[in-house]
């Protein structure tokens, strides 16, 4: 075959928007920046999802590959390839699913070696997928573990399944190994998966064997920037006591470039609002006076909390633009019912301008790059947070599940660039809390300025750290670098 066919990494993420995407954006950058082809396997849905995201325009060096999967095998319900619309009780059966990839995966790397005649130079897994570890050193390569996350957000990830259990039934605060004293955790910052982990439920016997395992990977990747996450970069690696690069953030070059460029994100979704029509929403307001609500690609808030925070956001007058999906409890997908939110609200914030609600997905991008924006009220999913912070924008931390405490704490006390309005699913928040919490962070004085200011100088650093022309490189473009030299030398 030509040499575009000729694999040298072959990379498997989890099954999760926030995965693929991510994955997809390390394959492209690292084909950019060496020339390796890459292939990334996954099952035959996702393969559909990644491709329809390059919108007709495949890359040559960049392969997809699938992997035979059949959720009804596993208790899911057919077609079942993405934690999306996935209800929290299935989520667990879900990532218990995700080990029988292991099998199908070796088959396919086993091909890829018998075919090239010499083993890929290295895997990239997802951090979820331990297993690879051993198929990769079956097949005479090394595995390398990807976080999707921070440093910071991994670390916790990391030490909290490993660590169990963590049965608080008090409100104390507790110290996480691998953290120093001062950054003591308290138990509503666990997820209910976490807080009820002993060893022998569903969820830590997936997570704590495809942690462990993916602990004696040769090295990690995190998606985060060396000069922005110093502290839990330095955590992170005493703990997992290998190398970790950070070759963050993994966005669209021209949009971190040049921000104020209209860029199309190519996510293979169809936004609820037109980018144009947010764009032009945007642009009736004055700089940095809107404020972005969003919670990601999967989540949503319980039905009493989306009427406070309407509530709250009418009461504090300032304006907005709403990703709106139905609440906790509905079926994500139908259709949006007027009586989740107070009656006349859609209305009414749109004949006085003040909101945009946007159904089910927006182009985040181009809201957070426009200039109106000023703050993001967010579940802080480490690929928003990147995000935000890459354009400069403070945050209002409402974390729900996951590793998002763990980041939306880090944003407090770390960056000091978001407060937290509340966090968990089951948490219930006042209009009032929201009003006093959104006019704070708005504000142009005072903690609202301190907030601004410290996300630009993040932003800064983000923006040197891919800096790949003229003589002196970012530190993300020379960790990919390195990276790449390391792992060419390294294979057995
Ligand atoms: N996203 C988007 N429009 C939406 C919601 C999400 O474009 O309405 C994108 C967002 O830009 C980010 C990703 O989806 O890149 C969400 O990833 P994150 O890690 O923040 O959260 P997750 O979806 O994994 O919880």
């Amino acid at each position: 075959g030509s040499s575009s066919d000729y694999i040298h990494i072959v990379m498997v993420p989890f099954m999760a928007h926030g995965h693929l995407i991510p994955f997809l954006a390390l394959a492209k950058q690292i084909h950019h920046q060496t020339g390796f082809n890459i292939a990334i396997a996954n099952t035959p849905l996702n393969i559909q999802y990644l491709r329809s995201t390059l919108r007709g325009n495949p890359i040559p060096g960049i392969h997809f590959l699938e992997l035979h999967f059949n959720s009804s095998d596993h208790g899911l319900p057919p077609n079942t390839e993405n934690t999306e619309n996935l209800s929290l009780d299935l989520i667990g059966k879900f990532f218990a699913s995700s080990f029988y990839l292991k099998t199908p995966f070796y088959n396919l790397l086993k091909d890829i070696v018998k075919k090239q005649c010499t083993p890929p130079v290295c895997v990239i897994a997802d951090v979820f997928f331990g297993w690879a570890v051993d198929v990769a050193n079956s097949l005479n390569t090394i595995n390398i573990a990807f976080s999707t996350g921070g440093a910071y957000g991994t670390l916790a990830y990391v030490s909290l399944w490993t660590n169990l259990p963590h049965r608080r039934t008090d409100n104390a605060e507790f110290n996480v190994p691998g953290f120093p004293d001062r950054c003591k955790f308290h138990v509503s910052q666990l997820h209910d998966f976490l807080r009820k982990a002993d060893g022998t439920d569903l969820w830590s016997k997936f997570m704590q064997p495809q942690i462990l395992s993916s602990l004696k990977s040769f090295g990690w990747l995190c998606n985060t920037v060396e000069e922005i996450e110093p502290f839990g970069l330095d955590l992170l690696r005493k703990y997992i006591k290998s190398p970790v690069w950070s070759i963050g953030p993994l966005l669209p070059k021209s949009w971190l470039i040049n921000s104020s460029a209209s860029v199309r994100q190519h996510a293979g979704k169809e936004p609820g609002t037109s980018p144009e029509k947010c764009v032009q929403w945007l642009d009736m307001h004055s700089d940095d006076s809107v404020l972005y609500i969003s919670f990601g690609s999967q989540n949503t808030i319980s039905p009493s909390n989306m009427m406070e925070l309407a509530t709250g956001l009418e009461k504090a007058g300032k304006p907005f633009v709403w990703v709106i999906r139905p609440p906790l409890g509905f079926d994500l997908k139908a259709e949006f019912k007027p009586e989740w939110l107070p009656e006349g609200f859609e209305d009414r914030m749109s004949r006085n301008n003040q909101g945009l609600l946007v159904k089910n997905w927006a182009p985040q991008l181009e809201i957070l790059s426009h200039r109106s924006t000023g703050a993001f009220l967010s579940h802080c999913g480490w690929n928003s947070t990147m995000e935000s912070l890459s354009q400069g924008v403070k945050i209002i931390g409402w974390p729900l599940v996951a590793e998002q405490a763990y980041n939306s704490k880090m944003l407090v006390e770390e960056m000091g660039v978001a407060v937290e309005l509340t966090r968990g699913v089951r948490s219930s928040i006042s209009s009032d809390k929201v009003k006093e919490v959104v006019e704070m962070v708005m504000g142009k004085e005072g903690k609202g300025r301190d907030m601004k200011r410290k996300a630009q100088e993040i932003a800064e650093h983000i923006m040197a750290a891919v800096e790949d022309e003229g003589n002196e490189k970012g530190s993300s473009i020379k960790a990919l670098d390195d990276f790449v030299s390391t792992i060419a030398t390294a294979r057995k």
